[in-house]
């Protein structure tokens, strides 16, 4: 191959970001082709029998079965490690695939993990509901609380896991603390990164040791498919990673990681325009949603207690925030009067989504979990699309009308 590609380190390890996400990872076959190509293949074959051989005994490269490798993947893969920084990177078939990878592979019975008691509802069952049943003991905290880090730490805590923003709370952790808090007490990271994505926060910056995705959120960005990644050294991945993901296969279908791989291209220009209107709309609602008695949850505005931490560790807040309007009523009243924002529950896409966690998708986990965490019955999550942000206001401002606010 004469021309670069973006399979060789080397090279493209000194490519700004805004090349990485557009030709990192590319591997072109024997035919040149511009855009990636989907190789919907399950097995390979061989020219000979050693080859063959030699490929399972791990002293030839080359792929043997797409449970384990697949070009296409492996595409996705290493754009995601380009743009997050990080020596590896492995595909998962789902976002919740990469949060059960990235834990079950490293803990044993016997293991202790603290967790940040905000998060999504599946990553919270996993913490209350399936490590314990494996004798694996868990903590939650409130991860803004920097000291309960400390506080939580037993002899046998092998992991922190958390999300920053949070869903659906946008609570904001101290990345540096927590990373620095982890390495002295030979703690593992585990972040959740999947509010914010590569391009607005790379937590390994701050010394996080894992980060793994939800990528069917702002990665694929257009509500298409599932994904997931988790990344992390290139020791991790191979010797802890890897024997857990080649025999349990949470693999992602190389259609899946195709789509994802073309999401890319425009993550950082969604991420950042999305971020922007999702400003603009804090913004406007804030007053209304204030007078109303409510309050919003918004890290990319003053009134959010962690603000300039947001500010400090993210180049910008994100697609999504939360308010709450005091009742469910009142929040199902706004949902209705919405003409353009759809009701859903999905985030990261390109079109503004709002939903109400309470009865979705925190409504699994139990009242009391919930008031612990602070989704409250009048909590609405939005997810601020591309769409002209002056539509959005106006559509806003229909709904917040139409609930007496
Ligand atoms: C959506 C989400 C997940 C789960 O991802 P899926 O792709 O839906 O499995 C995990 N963590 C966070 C923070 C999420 O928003």
């Amino acid at each position: 191959m004469k021309k670069t590609t973006g399979m060789d380190r080397a090279t493209t390890r000194n490519w700004r970001p805004a090349t990485q996400a557009v030709r990192g990872g590319t591997w072109r076959s024997e035919h040149g082709e511009t855009s990636e190509a989907l190789f919907l293949t399950s097995g390979y074959t061989y020219d000979d029998a050693q080859t063959v051989a030699d490929r399972f005994a791990g002293e030839a490269e080359g792929m043997t079965y797409s449970r384990l490798q697949n070009p296409t993947v492996a595409m996705l893969e290493e754009r995601i490690a380009l743009m997050e920084g990080a020596e590896a990177c492995r595909a998962q078939a789902s976002g919740m695939a990469a949060m059960t990878a990235a834990l079950l592979c490293q803990l044993s019975a016997g293991d202790h993990v603290v967790a940040a008691r905000a998060a999504f509802g599946s990553c919270r069952w996993l913490v209350d509901h399936l490590l314990p049943r494996f004798g694996i003991e868990t903590s939650v905290i409130d991860s803004a609380d920097d000291a309960a880090w400390e506080a939580a730490i037993r002899p046998n805590t092998k992991v922190f896991f958390f999300e920053t923003p949070a869903n659906p709370t946008l609570d904001i952790v101290d990345l540096k603390h927590v990373c620095d808090l982890a390495k002295a007490h030979g703690i593992t990271t585990v972040v959740d990164n999947a509010f914010a994505s590569p391009a607005l926060q790379r937590p390994m910056e701050f010394g996080a040791d894992v980060v793994a995705y939800s990528a069917t959120k702002l990665m694929d960005g257009q509500g298409r498919v599932l994904a997931g990644a988790i990344c992390g050294s290139e020791e991790w991945v191979n010797e802890t990673l890897m024997p857990f993901q080649r025999n349990t296969g949470p693999t992602i279908s190389a259609f899946n990681a195709w789509v994802v791989h073309k999401g890319l291209e425009t993550l950082s220009l969604r991420a950042h325009q999305q971020s922007r209107n999702a400003v603009a709309l804090g913004e406007f609602l804030e007053p209304r949603v204030t007078k109303a008695g409510g309050h919003m949850r918004h890290p990319g505005l003053p009134s959010h207690a962690r603000h300039n931490l947001a500010l400090s560790q993210m180049e910008a807040t994100g697609p999504i925030f939360a308010f709450d309007v005091g009742t469910r009523e009142c929040a199902f009243q706004i949902l209705n009067g919405l003409e353009l924002v759809d009701i859903s529950n999905n985030i990261g896409d390109a079109r503004s989504l709002m939903c109400h966690p309470a009865s979705t998708t925190h409504a699994n986990m139990g009242e009391e979990a919930r008031e612990e965490m602070g989704v409250s019955e009048g909590l609405l999550r939005i997810n601020v699309g591309l769409e002209d942000i002056a539509d959005l206001t106006e559509d806003m401002d229909r709904a917040l009308s139409a609930a007496g606010m």
